[in-house]
């Protein structure tokens, strides 16, 4: 599986990407959020979304 450095999709610090061979999901783990799964859609529309950083901390 391969590990890319990405920016962390909520809180845009850099984290480590890994892409999953099964289903449409991608793990981050982040020093400030944790280890996580998203699924590619929600990627690309938090990627897209203003305001996003502020709604997902409170
Ligand atoms: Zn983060």
């Amino acid at each position: 599986m391969a590990k890319l450095s990405a920016p962390c999709p909520i809180c845009r610090k850099a984290a480590k990407q890994s892409q999953l061979t099964a289903g449409d999901y991608l793990e981050f783990d982040c020093s400030d959020c944790g280890y996580f799964q998203i699924s590619r859609a929600f990627q690309q529309v938090a990627s897209k979304t203003a305001g996003f950083h502020e709604a997902a901390i409170t």
